[in-house]
């Protein structure tokens, strides 16, 4: 599956077109950043197919895109692995987990920084779950591209340069995972694509990017915690977890039938601050005795509400009945982080408390990062 194909950059043809010379070869080591490309396909990876479907498919490997910006060679040495080949929706907690112990793995073995490029549907998520995976203080940046490569102007190539600028910057070590598209630096655990097709789809609306990219330099202006740990996570798939969304005049029929379906797990995304109809309370209820149920908001933006509304299917109601606050974290998020703390050996009865601990990580002031 795994194919490390090309290195670029100023050490590597040095030693093609010249020879050794000890030397350049020892300087250009020790000084130029050593960063990685994980491709996983997506748009950015896009090209015509020739298959009845028509369209395009993930088709160029990391080689490919690095192959294609020449710029790479002034910035960092840059490797290239071809880790998946897919569209992201087919992206699975297997493939996470397997891709962060392969960037554990890059960090032992001393490289700077990682990139990964990935379609751009569903970066919110794993840029998530890397930002949970991978323990080191050094850079992971996530990548992608809205055009392909057969339409104008398509945006990857730019996308992947000032990744791994990103990447290999100073100013970039111990912020946890980060998303580089559109010149702007965003926290992997506050992004959301907002956007079908808009080059400018990434935002980030609780608390904006935390800096941008301008000319060859790299703006870091704000600083995220470090999270709290899940702790050690199984290879292999996650638990089911459902993602319920709540609409007006909702009954809890589905609710009714998760744990009979095999789910271990469930985020609510309510209305508003955090409130259901009163008629799927008591659903709720029961099912919170059976599973952790996370509660959160439809809005996908701003902090659950913890004690103003009073009224049946309130968020003081809820909360007061076994359901977990997701805090800041929108649905899919909260469900990544329950996913995953459901692939460790944690106790059922202490997985609130895991999911607790991560939450409040992610509003603390303590941006000392992990050494
Ligand atoms: N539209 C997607 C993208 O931007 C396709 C995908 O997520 O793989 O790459």
């Amino acid at each position: 599956m795994t194919s490390s194909s090309l290195v670029i950059g100023h050490f590597t043809v040095l030693s093609l077109n010249l020879g050794h010379r000890e030397g350049d070869t020892l300087t250009d080591q020790t000084t130029r950043p050593q960063i990685i490309v994980y491709s996983l396909g997506g748009t950015i990876a896009s090209t015509k197919s020739t298959a009845s479907t028509g369209g395009v498919t993930p088709q160029l490997g990391a080689a490919d895109l690095i192959a294609a910006i020449p710029e790479l060679r002034d910035v960092a040495d840059v490797t290239a692995v071809t880790f998946r080949q897919m569209p992201s929706g087919d992206l699975t907690f297997a493939d996470l987990v397997e891709l962060a112990r392969a960037i554990e793995q890059s960090f032992d073995a001393g490289s700077d920084g990682v990139v990964v490029t990935q379609g751009t549907d569903t970066i919110e998520e794993t840029a998530f779950a890397l930002d949970l995976l991978v323990r080191s203080s050094r850079p992971v940046v996530v990548t992608g591209a809205m055009r392909n490569s057969t339409v104008a102007s398509p945006d990857g190539s730019a996308n992947v340069l000032g990744s791994v600028r990103v990447a290999a910057s100073r100013e970039a070590k111990g912020l946890g995972t980060l998303v580089v598209l559109n010149d702007e630096i965003h926290a992997a655990r506050f992004i959301r694509k907002t956007h079908t097709s808009n080059l400018a789809t990434f935002h980030s609306p609780s608390c904006g990017p935390l800096g941008w990219l301008i000319e060859e330099r790299v703006r870091v202006v704000m600083r995220v915690a470090p999270l709290a740990d899940v702790g050690p996570v199984f290879e292999g798939d996650a638990p089911p977890v459902a993602l319920i969304k709540c609409s007006l005049g909702d009954d809890a029929r589905v609710l009714d039938q998760l744990a009979s379906l095999g789910y271990e797990g469930v985020v609510v995304e309510g209305f508003g601050g955090g409130h259901v109809p009163a008629r799927v309370v008591a659903s709720l209820e029961k099912l919170a005795v059976r599973m952790p149920v996370v509660l959160t908001s439809r809005t996908g933006s701003g902090e659950l509400l913890n004690e103003t509304y009073g009224f049946p299917g309130s968020e003081r109601d809820l909360l007061s009945r076994g359901l977990i606050s997701a805090g800041v974290l929108d649905g899919p998020k909260a469900r990544v982080l329950l996913s995953l703390i459901l692939s460790t050996d944690v106790e059922r009865t202490r997985a609130r408390t895991v999911f607790e601990s991560v939450i409040a990580s992610i509003t603390s002031h303590d941006t000392t990062p992990h050494p």
